[in-house]
């Protein structure tokens, strides 16, 4: 069940912020069983949103996809609006959002953190949601909703960019509802220290046409001067199998790794 992400915000094109959310999302992702087939960094363009999500959509592959960013209350954040527009449906206030936010103003400003306890145009937008939403999470930690829609047969999942947002709303609220069928690949590694990555081409190129079912990454950090060989497939016996073979055969050539 492949999942797709697309993390939507200028400030991340631009080279201002990294996008960590993608990152934590792919982990947990692929923890669950939902492995990641693209992650796609955009702009708070609403042309550029929809094309994203249609081209999401149009994929026959992917069945969950992750929008993340551009929820909040000021007019540059647009994903809503687009999203709207993408499956083709009214923009509608959802009255629960709208309480909680209600709420949480009037808490806020109880805490002397806002001036006036009534909510403004730009607290009213986070409420404004594409209609027919299949579920709308709470955030705890927020006011921007998480919320689910179902389209092309596919579930896609909108969720706020503030990472610890993200985060709340995705490991209280969305995965155990939504994602508890996963079942997740096995990773194995061997780590090498100075080993010389050339050495592994002919490997690999073996390995790559007798274990199609197992992929075979080789990563080398320049710094530590360790090089990983990592193993990923469903079949736990094929990638122990692949992992042995590694070991062997980086024997015979002088290399000794260590393997987990
Ligand atoms: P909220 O309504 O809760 O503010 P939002 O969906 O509007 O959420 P953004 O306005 O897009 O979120 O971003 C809020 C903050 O989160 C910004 O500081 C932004 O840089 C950061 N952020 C957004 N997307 C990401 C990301 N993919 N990775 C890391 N940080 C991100
Ligand atoms: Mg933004």
């Amino acid at each position: 069940m492949p999942a797709s992400i697309v993390a939507i915000g200028d400030e991340l094109v631009g080279g201002f912020t990294l996008d960590t959310n993608s990152h934590w999302l792919a982990e947990r992702l692929r923890i669950l069983g939902y492995p990641v087939k693209r992650i796609t960094a955009i702009r708070d363009r609403p042309k550029e949103i929809v094309e994203q999500v249609h081209r999401e959509l149009a994929d026959g592959e992917v069945t969950h996809v992750f929008c993340c960013g551009g929820l909040g209350p000021t007019p540059d954040d647009r994903t809503f609006a687009a999203l709207a527009e993408a499956l083709g449906s009214d923009l509608v206030i959802w009255q629960e959002t709208r309480e909680r936010i209600e709420r949480r103003v009037k808490r806020m400003h109880e805490a002397g953190l806002l001036e006036s306890p009534d909510v403004t145009e730009g607290n009213l937008r986070m409420a404004r949601i594409p209609a027919e939403p299949a579920r709308v999470f709470k955030n705890r930690r927020g006011m921007a909703p998480g919320v689910v829609y179902e389209a092309s047969g596919k579930r896609l999942f909108v969720l706020p960019g503030v990472p610890m947002e993200l985060k709340g709303i995705f490991t209280e609220e969305l995965e155990p509802e939504f994602l508890s069928d996963g079942s997740a690949a096995t990773v194995r590694e061997v780590r090498f220290t100075f080993a010389v990555e050339a050495k592994f081409y002919p490997l690999m190129r073996e390995l790559e046409e007798a274990f199609p079912d197992v992929s075979v990454g080789s990563y080398p950090n320049f710094e530590t001067k360790e090089l990983v060989i990592r193993c990923l497939g469903t079949d736990p016996k094929r990638v122990d199998a692949v992992i042995e073979l590694v070991r062997r055969r980086s024997e015979l050539l002088g290399m000794v790794g260590d393997s987990r």
